[in-house]
């Protein structure tokens, strides 16, 4: 075959790079070579290659991953693709590379190579039709990249050509091109108009269109959360419906229809929460039905997520600015610019921002451009009124429906209680996390990382970059102005907050030479932590109760008391007086000077109210026993031998307590719905698991309750096998296990662990094997992509083999045949540390073990069947299963204890069966 390394178009000749093109699949390598020639090495051999010259790769670290060695010089494509197409998503596969430039991708690695180059072609093709600003500004983004030693830039120049005019930031100032916000009145009161449910079932009809085939319990489901969409009749007493609903519902068009019905009559958005990023993404591409004209539905709808998911524009022009103290991250600049002058929303996190090139370029490097630390300086920022998260802020106060996050939520509320702008209706979707939501969002951690956070927040940056983390000196000086009283109060706070841990905090409690009362403080916790903990040496984490303390912590906690409270008094005088200032200057200040003092009370409010109080209470309580509602502890938080962080723990025994006060009480009407809300093994009193993971059992009345099953047929699409004969304990047997039923399922198989070293132990063993059948294995914990990509691929590619944790058996949802099989590697028992057993003791001892057990497989199991055609076999590798838990599968399905070798059969029998039985179907 014939490698040309020039492309002729009429006004360009566009160089190639003249390197070989790289595909590793399973245990071989794939070589292109620059005259065309194809040749299959073995990984090793790839290995010494690529270090002789870099090939065309697509993501060089997951290859280099693959190869077992460290990151190598590349052609990355993943790199030239964010270039030419930014904020458009692709695939980080050979497969999916092609596919994304409009190929027909192939199974073939031999064919996938060729396609690589013919994908380099077309994307540097696309790139010599760009004429006008597109054209120079690409231009004189490359050139950057260039000088910067991007090897791609002079493919890139010589489609483009040279950029004309120099200028500050060499065509990086993407922020220059962005539209600025509008201003608008204020919104008007909302009006207060119920939903029936006629209308509710009414609009899901116009939604689903007129040739829908009939579903009836979704109608159901619509009609009975629209009770949600009433005015409610008592102060603190919302109308809360509790909605059950099985796979398949279609519970979120099901909700949809009320939601943006009330949203109409009332003019007020409703506020839809799920608990993950990527569960965000589904809704927002589900409510392409409700709003099918694109410009209409980027202004009715939102999606909202913490501040730090957003790029801040001030941070990305002090990175330009500050120069760059690596060349490689001049490249990274280059392609941010790109992207942000074509993002959507500015949403890096799960947003339009591909997260490949997180990990490309640098998961820190990257997101340090977002407003992570909340140092922003409002209206005094020269980018205010182009702010990313400006713009979606005031987008949301317009908009008809808000997708959230279950956290982002639980914040809002927490820190602005008294808002009168807070949403007073909800739907949380995926309502079964919302405890573990809540216990995250309500915790008082009084730990390191924490307090080094705050000591950044008010002091600023150790590191003498002067702009990157700005302090409250920066942000608040201006606006406290000539009033002694509130400069005095500014310095005395940075005085204060420079006694918490800085830089190198962890290393100096380790020595034992603290420098501050916190760092003496975790000196001392450290001590019991070890001294109490059962393996001190142990790589995880380790812990130890919060009680009988030794003899140094209590004077230490004192100490550590009176630095807080030196701390929180000049805050509390700082707050008092922004207020001051606001009511008295009412007549002269602008609406945006304004906004920024709210937002600067609101911001010292947050960390004096959420953090200092609750940490105060805690060390002046440290001779008392804990109050009832907390489960307190101390422990060293590590990961693979590392300690990341320490300190003392508390938690409330029922987050779900602080949930209600803050968010349920305050709101008019709440949807919680979930497949998997009930415990079914409790049969009458079956709500009551659903009432404790939701908060609502905190209500003076009661939720309004529905069930709805799912249209699936479980008996006759899936089988639960637990097999018998597999000790769980030997990893060699569980290994083997994973590989002849992947084998027998030729993929499409999900195998999920109930600890990351099981996983590894696993992966280690099947590699090789599950390679030289021809099928590729990705894995949470291995692989160089992060989990939302990782699902994606799987999804995409029908016979491939995922392994994962927690997150991916909360994250999945794969419709169709890439999913046939699912593999629990054993019984996932709750993990026994000290915040579980104070809540098992509080909510009814082993049966809250067996509770949280059947859940997750309940969870688990769910995602089998997603679609009415799905199949799918479910594999406990456990044969301690206790009879008590079968309730966790619908009651119609048979569980079979089988031993391996019949489990095996009965897998390859199955699947061959159903998907002969489609076949025909589709055929026929
Ligand atoms: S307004 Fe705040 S978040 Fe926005 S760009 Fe400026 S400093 Fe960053």
């Amino acid at each position: 075959m014939d490698r040309n390394t020039e492309i002729n178009t009429p006004n360009r000749e566009v160089r190639l790079p003249d390197v070989p093109v790289l595909v590793a699949s399973g245990n071989q390598a794939i070589w292109l070579s620059a005259e065309g020639e194809i040749e299959t090495t073995n990984l090793r051999e790839a290995a010494v290659r690529v270090n002789k010259m870099p090939p065309l790769v697509v993501h060089r670290l997951n290859i280099a991953r693959r190869l077992g060695i460290n990151p190598f010089p590349a052609f990355d494509l993943l790199e030239l693709y964010a270039f030419i197409h930014p904020a458009e998503t692709c695939l980080p596969t050979a497969r999916g590379l092609a596919k994304a430039v409009g190929l027909i991708p192939s199974a073939d690695p031999e064919e996938q190579a060729l396609a690589l180059f013919e994908a380099m072609n077309i994307l540097l093709n696309n790139l010599t039709g760009l004429t006008g600003k597109k054209r120079k500004s690409a231009a004189a983004v490359a050139m950057v990249m260039g000088q910067a030693g991007w090897n791609w830039a002079p493919s890139v120049l010589s489609a483009v050509g040279l950029p004309e005019n120099k200028t500050r930031f060499g065509g990086l100032d993407a922020w220059s091109n962005l539209q600025e916000w509008p201003d608008f009145a204020p919104e008007s009161p909302a009006d207060d108009i119920a939903v029936s449910e006629f209308e509710a079932r009414a609009r899901l009809k116009e939604l689903l269109g007129d040739n829908a085939e009939a579903r009836p319990q979704q109608a159901d489901f619509s009609a009975m959360t629209s009770h949600a969409f009433v005015p409610r009749n008592q102060a603190d007493a919302p109308n809360i419906v509790l909605a059950e609903a099985g796979t398949g519902t279609g519970k979120t068009l099901g909700y949809i229809s009320p939601a943006s019905i009330w949203a109409e009559k009332n003019g007020v958005a409703v506020w839809i929460s799920t608990y993950t990023k990527n569960l965000q993404r589904q809704i927002d591409d589900e409510l392409d039905r409700l709003y099918p004209i694109s410009e209409e539905k980027a202004q009715k709808v939102v999606v909202r997520k913490g501040r730090e998911n957003y790029l801040c524009l001030l941070n990305f022009e002090e990175a330009l600015q500050g120069g760059a103290a690596q060349k490689s991250e001049q490249i990274s600049l280059g392609l941010v610019a790109r992207w942000v002058g074509a993002t959507r929303d500015g949403d890096m996190v799960g947003g339009d921002f591909p997260s490949w090139l997180m990990e490309l370029e640098g998961r820190s490097r990257i997101t340090r451009l977002a407003d992570r630390r909340g140092e922003c300086i409002y209206s005094a920022c020269s980018h205010y009124r182009k702010c990313f998260i400006e713009k979606s802020t005031r987008k949301a106060r317009k908009a008809d429906i808000v997708i959230a996050n279950h956290a982002l939520v639980m914040i809002n509320a927490a820190t602005r209680p008294d808002d009168p702008n807070l949403p007073k209706r909800y739907v949380f979707d995926e309502g079964h996390h919302l405890f573990d939501a809540a216990d995250s969002a309500f915790a008082a951690h009084l730990t390191g990382q924490e307090t080094a956070e705050l000591r950044r927040w008010v002091a600023g940056s150790d590191t003498g970059r002067k702009n990157r983390m700005r302090g409250l000196e920066n942000r608040l000086s201006d606006l406290i102005g000539e009033d002694e009283e509130g400069q005095e109060a500014l310095q005395q706070a940075i005085q204060a907050a420079r006694k918490l841990p800085s830089d190198g905090w962890m290393s100096r409690v380790r020595e034992g030479t603290p420098n501050g009362a916190m760092e003496e403080f975790l000196v001392h916790i450290r001590g019991q932590v070890l001294a109490r903990c059962g393996q001190p040496d142990s790589p995880y984490s380790v812990e130890c109760p919060a009680e009988e303390f030794t003899p140094e912590i209590i004077p230490s906690a004192q100490r550590l008391d009176g630095a807080l409270k030196a701390l929180s008094t000049p805050l509390t005088t700082l707050a008092k007086i922004l207020l001051k200032k606001l009511d008295e200057e009412a007549e002269e200040l602008e609406t945006a000077t304004r906004h920024r003092i709210d937002a600067a009370v609101q911001g010292i409010s947050r960390r004096n109210n959420l953090s200092i109080m609750p940490w105060r209470a805690v060390l002046k309580g440290l001779e008392d026993t804990t109050p009832e509602k907390f489960v307190d502890w101390l422990a060293i938080d590590r990961i693979g031998g590392r300690d990341l962080d320490l300190g003392y723990y508390r938690s409330y025994i029922d987050p779900t307590e602080p949930f209600a006060e803050a968010i349920l009480k305050p709101s008019h009407g709440v949807v919680i719905t979930s497949a998997t809300l009930r415990d079914n093994f409790e049969d009458a009193e079956s709500w009551q698991s659903a009432d404790m993971r939701t908060g609502t059992h905190h209500l003076v009345l009661p939720p309004a309750r529905v069930h709805l099953p799912s249209p699936f047929d479980f008996a006759k699409q899936t089988k639960v096998i637990v097999v018998t004969d597999v000790r769980r304990d030997h990893m060699k047997e569980v290994s083997s296990a994973y590989r002849e039923l992947c084998l027998a399922s030729g993929g499409g198989a999900l195998g999920l662990f109930t600890a990351i070293w099981r996983l590894r132990a696993v992966h280690e063993n099947i590699r090789g094997p599950l390679a030289a059948a021809g099928l590729d294995l990705y894995a949470q914990h291995q692989d160089a992509l992060d989990t939302s990509t990782l699902v994606d691929i799987f999804r995409e590619e029908e016979n491939s083999v995922l392994l994962g944790t927690d997150a991916v058996r909360d994250g999945v949802d794969v419709p169709g045949r890439s999913l046939r099989l699912i593999v629990f590697d054993r019984m996932p028992w709750p993990r026994p540390d000290l915040k579980h057993k104070a809540r098992k003791k509080a909510f009814g001892g082993s049966r809250y073990d067996d509770k949280l057990t059947r859940l997750k497989l309940k969870q688990a199991y769910g995602r089998l069947l997603r679609r009415e055609d799905d199949f799918g076999v479910f594999i406990l590798l456990d044969s301690m299963m206790p009879s008590r838990l079968i309730s966790a599968f619908p009651p119609e399905v048979e569980i079979q204890r089988l031993g391996l070798k019949d489990a095996i059969a009965l897998t390859r029998n199955f699947i061959a069966e159903k998907e002969q039985a489609l076949n025909k179907n589709i055929i026929g």
